[in-house]
């Protein structure tokens, strides 16, 4: 049994313990977490830490499978420059594929994440998925843009899903839809019915660009223009005269969980309408996605305003430089000074755990849970904010 101390512990589930200990078992159990006691922990040997003490983050919007893309996209392109780019580059050498997944797993678990929401369009990150201690919710992602596509993507990502499963029967995941413009409302539906039937999440890229929002209000715009571009048949595109999330999200069912990711161009009005439609909703942002791609951020104090519940994602390393929770942290605080640390860490834990179906090992440092046991370094313990120079790492 190991007994940890730390300027300050964020159980999370309770409020900030100032000096206060954690106490792990061999296997990653939490036992206790208290004040320091001085009649209880004067006679044992305590581990003393600078910084703060969390539990294991939850990365709940990854692409492992793209991570040999690192530095390879130019940045502030805009998402439409950005797709067509990531649609050209990301066939690679496979060994050079699965040795960057491999990496960045490993990175991800020693800066403290211990479960990752991960879309996958290939099976290149299952092997790695199956041998990694990181707990992985699979989103397999299906895109068909025109009806006459559906059936063959729809197989795709059954047989996808099987792999998985073979390589790991215990995986969880759920076949997913990419974004509002790539899926037809047939492939909608049959993605949405499905995940009701098997309990599954459904995580769609939700408002990152202008010109999303455009294609559905106007029928017009960078993007419809791009995809038109690569020969897809528009012909039979219907404006709604509405924003893309409340166009699309009507074909998926009100009583599973959505994930919304990125959120970047989201309104008080689709946030709203988002809430009158379902209560399982969950608003995911990528903050360091999003100024590598669009130069823009989600207005996330309206998000907190209208009491979302939020979660935090990397992306993958095609628009990012490194696939960290903390780093994404500390771009919210640097943006959003006015957000306290302990939302943000709900976010980065509690709340990514809940959405993924892993609340009862994770998410909170609470006896008989194993949430991984973070130190925060370089924090600053009398604001009780992240610094610039803010590191994490796994003490357990
Ligand atoms: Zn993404």
């Amino acid at each position: 049994m190991r007994h940890l101390t730390a300027d300050y512990i964020f159980p999370v589930s309770l409020p900030p313990i100032k000096n206060g200990v954690v106490s792990v078992n061999e296997s990653g159990q939490i036992v206790a977490v208290s004040e320091y006691d001085l009649a209880e922990h004067a006679s044992i040997e305590v581990e003393y830490h600078k910084g703060a003490i969390c539990p294991g983050f939850v990365n709940a919007h990854c692409h492992l499978e793209l991570s040999h893309l690192k530095g390879k996209i130019p940045e502030k392109t805009g998402l439409p420059g950005f797709l067509s780019q990531v649609v050209q580059l990301r066939e690679s050498d496979e060994n050079d594929i699965l040795r960057q997944i491999e990496e960045q797993d490993h990175l991800m678990w020693s800066e403290g994440i211990m479960a990752v929401g991960d879309i996958s369009n290939t099976n290149h990150s299952f092997r790695q998925k199956a041998q990694s201690p990181i707990h992985y919710y699979t989103f397999i992602e299906a895109f068909d843009f025109i009806p006459e596509n559906t059936e063959r993507e729809w197989n795709k990502a059954i047989e996808l899903g099987r792999e998985l499963e073979d390589l790991l029967p215990t995986a969880s995941y759920s076949i997913v839809p990419h974004a509002p413009y790539s899926v037809s409302e047939k492939l909608f539906k049959l993605i949405g019915n499905t995940c009701y039937e098997k309990d599954g999440v459904v995580s769609l890229h939700n408002q990152e660009t202008p010109s999303e929002n455009e294609m559905y209000l106007e029928g017009k715009g960078e993007l419809l223009e791009l995809f038109k571009g690569m020969g897809i048949d528009y012909s039979k595109w219907k404006t709604t005269g509405f924003n893309s999330l409340p166009s699309v999200a009507v074909h998926l069912p009100k009583c599973v969980k959505i994930l919304l990711v990125h959120n970047t161009c989201s309104t008080k009005e689709d946030i709203q309408w988002a809430h009158k439609y379902s209560n399982m909703v969950y608003w995911c942002f990528c903050p360091n996605a999003n100024l590598y791609i669009e130069s823009r951020l989600p207005d996330i104090p309206i998000f907190i305003k209208e009491n979302c519940k939020c979660v935090i994602g990397t992306d993958s390393l095609s628009s990012n430089h490194q696939l960290s929770i903390l780093e994404e942290m500390k771009t919210i605080t640097q943006q959003f000074p006015a957000i306290p640390f302990t939302t943000q860490l709900e976010w980065a834990t509690k709340n990514g755990a809940e959405l993924l179906g892993f609340q009862k090992q994770l998410g909170s440092i609470e006896p008989g849970k194993t949430p991984g046991i973070v130190l925060i370094e370089e924090f600053d313990t009398e604001t009780l904010v992240l610094t610039d120079k803010s590191t994490s790492r796994r003490l357990d």
